[in-house]
């Protein structure tokens, strides 16, 4: 079977008969099956074998949707009727939904065919990986200088990244709540976007921070991303956060000349940057300046608050949406209990791992009664500021801004053990902005470091301006020229 290959690809190598959806799904089981990533929770062999067959069927009856026939990987965290959705917790070991949340609703009904459920943090708190219940996850690279060490794949979206780096499927789904789609995009040198929030529904996803989470996809390229987004975005009225807007065609925007296009680099981003990082800044604003745009510098003086005030607005979100899970229903519930009280107690006691409990105590603290104000309000006014900021002044004067997408590349499993959960939390510092702002925002894969690791930047666009992102990444990616750079690291 042909390797690393694109949605586009695929649509066209099933309609010239080279090789079935079914021969492309089994050959995906196959490489899941030997590899030792970790980067599947649940793989739905049956179900996945016999969608192929039914999307083989309608390809040889001539149907053409945008996913027909096209392997890819689910984020565990969308509900998948039949399918165990299990956010990596103990919590949901066992729960299989009885519905299909509209995001994954949308993929079917374009024709796509699911692999599995990929691996995660738990509830998507996380930023490696690590807290998930069914373990780590793994980058298929290593490091020049370390090539003993295992790297993490990021997160949340851990699994997600790692499957479609190391080719154990076509593309996937993400979700980002401060940076979760587009930390392991950089990481694994993939393409990942947050949409503007409310393009896409989070009907049926599994509930972190209500006001920040949204779904999108990590690809192999800018295309696959396009052609992934717009098979995600709907208006739904079950998500009262959903908006109705129009979803072009994301494909038409790649090759679109940028002339003109003004692209904001806001000192706040780059105060702290290494000598290598100010280099690929540098480079990715000759990229752009020699295909005509315009760069202006610009302030965001409300970028060093966002951090702060996301975990405070986050936990707080999840301290209240983590209420549900209670033992009682679907959750995990303890064996050994003496009463009603006893039997929350210890079943969520039992069923959340260290990093969610210490979201959910931070939540309820900055809630409580007498911390309201000095925290969760002040957070929310925080969060004002920022929009404002960037709307007065940004978008006054720039079409996108660009930035790094993260403080650094992928970092070891040991590194990790020694990182304090603040440290971790630092590296959100230049993605949580986005969510925090509802803005659309792209990693995509620069360069490599010197120490062979892929390196992403990113593009923050104005409300419902995905295209400009679009636009813009796909000259990034074409003077980049990483699908060749990421053929040698996998080389290795
Ligand atoms: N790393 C961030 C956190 O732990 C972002 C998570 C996410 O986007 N889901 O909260």
């Amino acid at each position: 079977m042909k390797q690393n290959l694109t949605i586009s690809e695929v649509r066209k190598d099933l309609r010239n008969k080279e090789y079935t959806s079914y021969e492309l799904t089994q050959y995906y089981l196959d490489q899941i099956k030997k590899s030792d990533l970790n980067a599947y929770i649940t793989v739905c062999e049956d179900k996945a074998l016999e969608a192929a067959k039914i999307a083989d069927e309608k390809i040889a009856n001539g149907e053409d949707r945008p996913l027909l026939g096209v392997p890819l990987a689910i984020k565990d965290l969308y509900c998948t009727k039949g399918i165990k959705t299990t956010a990596a917790s103990k919590m949901l070991e066992n729960f299989v939904p009885e519905y299909e949340s509209t995001v994954t609703q949308n993929l079917l009904d374009d024709g796509a065919v699911f692999l599995g459920k990929t691996n995660m943090d738990e509830f998507a708190m996380g930023s490696a990986n690590v807290t998930s219940y069914f373990g780590e996850c793994y980058l298929p690279y290593r490091k020049k200088s370390a090539p003993d060490q295992k790297l993490v794949p990021g997160g949340s979206s851990g699994g997600s990244a790692a499957a479609v780096a190391a080719d154990l499927c076509v593309s996937s789904t993400g979700s980002d709540t401060g940076g979760s789609i587009r930390q392991p995009a950089a990481f694994a040198g993939l393409v990942g976007i947050k949409p503007t929030y409310g393009l896409c529904s989070r009907w049926g996803m599994v509930a972190f921070a209500s006001s920040l989470d949204q779904a999108g996809p990590i690809a192999k390229n800018v295309e696959d991303a396009a052609i992934m987004l717009k098979s995600m975005a709907s208006y739904d009225e079950k998500d009262s956060t959903s908006e109705k807007v129009d979803i072009p065609d994301y494909t038409s925007f790649l090759g679109q000349s940028i002339k003109g296009l003004r692209i904001g680099i806001a000192k706040e981003y780059i105060q702290d940057l290494s000598e290598e990082q100010l280099k690929i800044l540098e480079q990715t604003k000759n990229w752009l300046k020699d295909a005509g745009c315009e760069m202006v510098d610009i302030s965001l003086k409300t970028t060093p608050y966002a951090l702060p005030a996301y975990y405070i607005i986050a936990p707080a979100e999840a301290s209240s949406n983590l209420a549900r899970y209670d033992g009682v229903r679907y959750t995990h519930r303890a064996e050994h209990y003496n009463n009603i009280e006893e039997l929350y107690i210890n079943s969520r006691s039992e069923g959340f791992g260290e990093e969610v409990k210490r979201r959910i105590l931070t939540g309820t603290y900055v809630l409580s009664a007498g911390y309201y104000d000095a925290y969760y309000n002040k957070a929310l006014k925080i969060q004002k500021m920022i929009k404002d900021d960037f709307k007065n002044n940004a978008f006054s004067k720039v079409d996108l801004v660009l930035t790094l997408t993260t403080p650094s590349t992928a970092f070891a499993v040991e590194e990790i053990e020694h990182m304090s959960p603040v440290e971790i939390y630092l590296n959100d510092i230049f993605t949580v902005n986005a969510n925090i702002a509802g803005l659309p925002a792209m990693s995509v894969p620069a360069a490599l470091s010197k120490d062979g690791l892929p390196m992403g930047v990113q593009l923050i666009g104005n409300r419902f301006r995905e295209g400009d992102i679009f636009k813009a990444a796909h000259v990034i990616e074409q003077s980049a020229n990483f699908g060749e750079l990421r053929r040698q690291i996998l080389r290795g």
